[in-house]
């Protein structure tokens, strides 16, 4: 690959090894890549059809040329895997007698757990929802994820050793006590739940909903399970996505599928530049316009517009939404600052179902949280160093979007990791003292076994 110094394994949150997997399924070695890149991955089937790659945008060959495509190759290189037969129930060696509680089954909750049966502990995990994955099962939409992926994993996870039980919120149906009495160690990892609100007038309204009840519901319906609530469709209606990120495009993405008269997403930003700008060099992540599939399937899309009001029917419903155009004015170091509006630039858009996709603001307190009593930080966080993931409570750790924030697969799986080993370290006194495993002897970091040239 002619690399020279390369720059991707850095990129990537994970610290995967990727020039020598590439490199091993050059010479097809189908075996010698999965089992570098599983020593830095536990779950290479989600990052390599959802991570947003930016080990792609450190790849040497992305100066002057489109970078190689590492997540690609990543999907092919576990699907191969499996067809051949190498990916097995992760057993650990011996076992350590020692428990722990995993509470929330997103992608940190399962890297945790994955780690520390792998270690040699009895791993429970609580989820509160009908079936594991956290938004990888009801968030993320079928046609970016299909749920047997999920579900593939989840059952060579039991056949680990580890438990599932969903239905189980601890906090609501399962006590917290009873976890920290039975428990020798819990990781609170139950994701960033509550949304941003946009409380205008209007907000009450038939029609506006947040994009994760509607995103949820798709879900269920796509594995044909009943939908709890009010039904929110798409169909036949002008809908308006407010909030440009992930969860925006994946509604764009199903209100298509819902056969929508009309798609238009709104972001506050001002429209990011095509191309890096010499204040986003290479290798660092450049803040670029980002496509995705389905805004390619068909979105009308603008930038720099603030919602003002839902306007509603005699009824209550939703039927317009007045916008107003602003103007953003940078810093002199180039970043955005603040905005104003276009004075008569307000318009009324037809609009008979708004979906808030303005981010999540922090984990749910209510419950769980408020019980244990848990120190949070400044953002409503639970506080805990990413030094050692522990909180304020003893033998409590935390990790991925509860400890950091909003964030990506790709963090959630680094932070379950690394969570994992300060679990094991104040079980065992060091970790992994007990067990030399594949999952947990090469994390983020640690050099990967040599394996072919670079
Ligand atoms: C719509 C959407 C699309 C996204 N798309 C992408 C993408 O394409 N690529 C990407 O990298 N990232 C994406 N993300 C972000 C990514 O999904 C998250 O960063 C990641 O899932 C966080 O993982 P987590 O394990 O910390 O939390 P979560 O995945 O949120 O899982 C937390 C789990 O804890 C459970 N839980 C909470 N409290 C309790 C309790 N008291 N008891 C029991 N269970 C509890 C919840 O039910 C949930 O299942 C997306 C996010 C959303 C919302
Ligand atoms: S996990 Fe994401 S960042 Fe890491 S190598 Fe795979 S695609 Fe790249």
């Amino acid at each position: 690959m002619n690399c020279g110094i390369p720059f991707c394994h850095s990129g990537c949150p994970l610290g995967n090894v990727i020039p020598e997997f590439n490199d091993a399924v050059y010479r097809q070695q189908w075996q010698e890549a999965y089992d570098i890149l599983s020593s830095t991955n536990n779950f290479p089937e989600f990052t390599g059809r959802i991570c947003p790659a930016p080990c792609e945008s450190s790849c040497v060959l992305g100066i002057n040329q489109p970078p190689v495509a590492i997540e690609e190759i990543e999907k092919h290189i576990i699907e191969v895997a499996f067809d051949k037969g190498f990916v097995k129930p992760n057993h650990p060696a011996v076992r350590t007698g020692k428990k722990v509680a995993i509470v929330g089954s997103g992608p940190a909750g399962l890297a945790a757990a994955d780690q520390l049966n792998a270690a040699g502990h009895n791993v429970t995990v609580f989820e509160r929802d009908d079936e594991p994955g956290g938004l990888l099962r009801y968030g993320i939409p079928d046609f970016k994820l299909e749920k047997w992926v999920v579900a593939r994993r989840v059952r060579l996870m039991e056949e680990a050793g580890i438990t599932f039980k969903c239905n189980s919120e601890v906090g609501v149906n399962v006590g917290i006590n009873d976890l920290l009495r039975e428990f020798h160690a819990i990781v609170l990892a139950g994701g960033s739940t509550i949304p941003r609100d946009l409380p205008i007038p209007g907000r009450e309204l038939k029609g506006v909903h947040f994009a994760m009840d509607f995103l949820k519901q798709q879900n269920k319906r796509v594995s044909s399970l009943p939908v709890q609530g009010e039904e929110i469709w798409a169909t036949n209606k002008n809908v308006v996505v407010i909030g440009g990120g992930d969860t925006g495009s994946d509604c764009v993405g199903t209100s298509n599928r819902h056969k929508a008269m009309s798609v238009t997403q709104f972001e506050l930003m001002p429209k990011p530049p095509h191309a890096r700008t010499e204040l986003m060099p290479w290798p660092t992540y450049p803040m670029i316009l980002k496509t995705s599939s389905s805004h390619e399937e068909g979105a009308d899309r603008h930038w720099a517009i603030a919602t003002k009001e839902f306007i509603g029917d005699e009824k209550g419903h939703l039927k317009a939404l007045r916008t107003v155009k602003l103007e953003w004015k940078m810093t002199e170091d180039g970043r955005t600052a603040k905005f104003t509006e276009v004075p008569g630039s307000e318009v009324e858009l037809p609009c008979e179902l708004a979906l808030l996709a303005m981010g999540f603001v922090h984990p749910q307190h209510q419950g769980l949280l408020k019980e244990l009593d848990v120190e949070l930080d400044e953002r409503g966080n639970v506080k805990a160093s990413e030094k050692n993931y522990v909180t304020n409570i003893a033998k409590v750790f935390t990790a991925g979007d509860m400890r950091r924030g909003q964030s990506l697969v790709v963090w959630a799986i680094s932070e379950g990791r690394e969570c994992a080993r300060k679990v094991d370290e104040y079980l065992v006194g060091s970790s992994c003292s007990n067990a030399e495993t594949k999952a947990s002897s090469h994390s983020k970091g640690t050099p990967a076994p040599k394996t072919g040239s670079q």
